[in-house]
Parts: structure tokens; sequence; C-alpha cells
């Protein structure tokens, strides 16, 4: 009953598919002014972040690069899209909106939840909270935050598996 419908499943599939095939602000971003590599050890993700902020620090161009499973990869698609042109602030705030969203669909039992009634601002962000089928996939939808994070925070290297202590 709360579960998504399989035409909403199929919807999430189509969009982290289309993500994975071709993904957007892919490649080296020459020159930039934040930069950082995430890992992802529990699935083998490894990717490389690279923002320029502009002037009043707001970002002006983000790209990444790097090799991962297809949750991932979409992941960071979506998230250069998401955060391109935003201030600085909004994007440390849908990053931790993000990290919030994912966070949940973790604690929840699968099915508790139906993402196409629960209302948040994430907009195409929503498309992963079809991880709740995959519980052990959320590291691999945050890692791209996680390593954003670390390229605007100065400290250049992300990884799913630091200070938390936690195993999936
Ligand atoms: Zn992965």
């Amino acid at each position: 009953m709360s579960a998504p419908s399989s035409a909403a499943r199929e919807l999430y599939q189509q969009v982290i598919l289309d993500h994975n095939r071709t993904p957007r602000n892919w490649g080296a971003l020459q020159p930039h002014t934040h930069h950082a590599e995430g890992h992802n050890p529990l699935c083998g993700d490894r990717y490389e972040v690279a923002v320029a902020l502009a002037d009043d620090g707001s970002i002006a161009d983000i790209r990444f690069q790097g090799s991962g499973c297809a949750i991932s990869k979409a992941s960071a698609s979506m998230m250069t899209e998401a955060v391109k042109g935003l201030p600085r602030a909004d994007a440390d705030r849908l990053g931790d909106q993000c990290g919030r969203l994912v966070d949940r669909f973790r604690r929840l039992a699968p099915g508790e939840l139906d993402p196409a009634r629960d209302q948040h601002d994430l907009g195409k962000l929503r498309v992963f909270s079809g991880i709740w089928e995959f519980p052990a996939r959320v590291k691999c939808a945050t890692l791209p935050w996680h390593t954003l994070h670390s390229a605007l925070d100065g400290s250049g290297h992300a990884t799913t598996e630091a200070g938390t202590g936690t195993k999936e």
C-alpha cells in the first residue's frame, strides 16, 4: 500500500539509467577553485568533483569524473545539475537535505514510506527515494554529496566510511 507504484519505480529506474548512460557535467574542470576525491570502499565508487566558485561564492561551474555503479554516477550527475549556479549556502543546504533524505530512507523499513506522497523540495533528486529497495546503496547515492562538501570545505577527500563507525 505505501510502497511506490511500479510505474513510479520504473520512472526512477529510467532517470537513473539515463544519467548513468549520459552523465551531465562529466570530465575535468580547468580552472577550478575547489576539488575533492570521494571513495565508497563498500561498492568501489570513486569520483573526483571539481568546482569553480565565482567571486560571490556561487557555484559557477562543477564537473565530476571517475568510476562507480549506476546509482553513484547518476547521483553525481544529478547533483551537478542541482547545484550549478547556486549560491554556495544553497548548495550546502541541498546537500544537507539530500543527506537527511537518504538517511531517513535508510532508517525506514522497506515500503514504509511513499515517496510520491512524502513532500520535500528536493525535486528531481527524489528519484533516489527508490533506493529504499537497496539499503546498501545509500552510500552510493550520498558519496557525491560528501565529496562536494569536502571540496567546498577544503579537506579534499571524502569517504563514506569516515568517522561514523557504522557498517551496513
Ligand atoms: Zn555504488
